[in-house]
């Protein structure tokens, strides 16, 4: 195990390193952010947002929660949405679960789990959305793999049913929203490939919160 001592030498050693590629380091460092996505993933010590995506500090924003839901009345997530849409301007959100995710196999489980039970009740209920689906796969490891991927889908979804993300693509073009799923056992990340537009048809109906998404989807 590293040492929490270890922890600052480690600290230091990174430093040097990225001073050593990059002069500027520092100075780019500390002048203002602007990543162009916004990265919403599993708390996993596994999964390092940064490490996967091969990006560098100031590339990607980052949220990372039990099982990477996208609760509507989660101020946490909503709040790190509204601000990447709106004041950083990014052009991607990236909703990235992982197979073997605990959170999504503790909802697979009728069971009393106290103060997780409001949390894991959002992966309960894309089962449930998705049941049809999932109890026609008969082997539970690949059953338990596709609620992982579903999940993703669905908060993607979640995403896609804010007003400030519609808002941002009406006038902006962008952002767009994508599902991916990592694979610890591949170490390969996965596009799940939703179609953004395709969403936004299907969910303005009942979702369209500025009452101009029909027109411009139809333009
Ligand atoms: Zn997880």
């Amino acid at each position: 195990m590293t040492t929490y001592a270890q922890i600052f030498e480690n600290n230091k050693k990174w430093l040097a390193e990225k001073i050593g590629e990059d002069a500027d380091f520092l100075k780019k460092l500390s002048r203002d952010q602007h990543p162009d996505y916004l990265y919403i993933g599993c708390s996993d010590s596994r999964v390092p947002a940064n490490e996967i995506m091969g990006l560098e500090p100031g590339e990607v924003f980052v949220h990372r929660n039990v099982a990477n839901l996208v609760n509507n009345i989660d101020l946490n997530v909503m709040s790190v949405i509204n601000y990447a849409v709106e004041h950083l301007k990014v052009k991607h959100i990236v909703v990235c679960g992982h197979y073997s995710c605990g959170g999504v196999k503790a909802a697979m489980t009728p069971k009393d789990m106290g103060i997780l039970n409001p949390w894991l009740r959002n992966i309960r209920d894309v089962y449930r959305l998705h049941q049809a689906e999932l109890d026609a796969i008969t082997d539970e490891h690949k059953r338990y793999d596709r609620l992982v991927e579903l999940n993703v889908q669905e908060q993607c979804v979640n995403i896609i049913k804010t007003a400030v993300v519609q808002k941002s693509y009406i006038a902006n073009n962008y952002p767009t929203v994508h599902g991916w799923v990592f694979d610890l056992e591949t170490g390969l990340l996965k596009d799940l490939n939703i179609d953004f537009v395709e969403t936004l048809h299907k969910i303005q109906k009942i979702y369209d919160l500025t009452g101009e998404l029909a027109n411009h989807l139809n333009k």
